[in-house]
C-alpha cells in the first residue's frame, strides 16, 4: 500500500466506530465515486475547526460567530433554567437528551468517564471546572446523567462525593436506561422519562 493510502486509511481508522474494513471501504469509495465527493468532503472537514469549537461553558459544540468567545446555543438561550445542570459523558449524549425536547436546564460535558482500567483518573476530566461552575453560578441541582456502565456509575459516584461539600442537590437519572446502554442509542421517550424520574442522591 502506498504511504498516501496508508495515511488516509489510518486517519479514517481513528474515527469512532470505523475499523480497518470500514476505513478501506470509505477510502475505496472516495477513490471510485463519481463526482467530487473526495474534494467536497475534504473542504467541508477543513472548514469545521474555523466555524465550530467546544463551548467554553459546557463543552457542547458551539458555532463561532465573529470573534466572540465560543458559547453554544443552549448556554446562550436565556429561556433555559441555568441553575439546573445535567452532567453527561459526551456531546452525543447531550444531543440525545435534547431530542425529547422536555429538558429545560443546561449541560456540562465531561468528554469522557473515569476508567481505572484504562488509566483515566479525575485529573483527565474537567472536574475542577465543573465544581467551580456549580459554585460560581450557584447551581441548584446537578443531574448525573452518565451511562449505566461500570465507568458511568463510578464517575457518578465520584462526582457525588466531590459535590457533597457543596450547597447543591445531586440527582441521578432513573433506571430504565439498560445497564451497559449507550445513551445516544436509547429512544427519546425512555431518555425523557429517565430525566423526569431522576432520584436525589
Ligand atoms: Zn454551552
Amino acid at each position: 500500500v502506498s504511504p498516501r493510502l496508508r495515511k488516509a486509511l489510518a486517519l479514517f481508522g481513528r474515527l469512532p466506530g470505523v475499523g480497518e474494513k470500514t476505513a478501506h471501504r470509505y477510502v475505496l469509495h472516495l477513490l471510485t465515486a463519481s463526482g467530487d465527493l473526495a474534494s467536497e468532503l475534504g473542504r467541508a472537514v477543513l472548514e469545521l475547526p474555523t466555524h465550530f469549537a467546544p463551548c467554553s461553558s459546557c463543552g457542547n459544540i458551539a458555532e463561532l460567530a465573529g470573534a466572540t468567545s465560543a458559547q453554544c446555543a443552549i448556554c446562550t438561550d436565556h429561556k433555559r433554567d441555568a441553575k439546573l445542570l445535567c452532567v453527561v459523558a459526551r456531546v452525543t449524549d447531550l444531543m440525545a437528551f435534547e431530542k425529547p425536547g422536555t429538558y429545560r436546564g443546561v449541560y456540562f460535558v465531561l468528554s469522557g468517564l473515569l476508567s481505572p482500567l484504562e488509566g483515566i483518573g479525575p485529573d483527565a476530566l474537567p472536574i475542577a471546572q465543573l465544581l467551580k461552575r456549580i459554585q460560581s453560578e450557584q447551581i441548584r441541582e446537578v443531574i448525573l446523567a452518565t451511562p449505566a456502565t461500570v465507568d458511568g456509575e463510578a464517575t457518578a459516584l465520584f462526582l457525588r462525593r466531590e459535590m457533597q461539600a457543596l450547597d447543591v442537590t445531586v440527582s441521578r437519572i432513573a433506571s430504565g436506561i439498560p445497564h451497559g446502554g449507550d445513551i445516544e442509542f436509547i429512544d427519546s421517550v425512555t431518555l425523557g422519562r429517565a430525566l423526569e424520574g431522576r432520584k436525589t442522591l
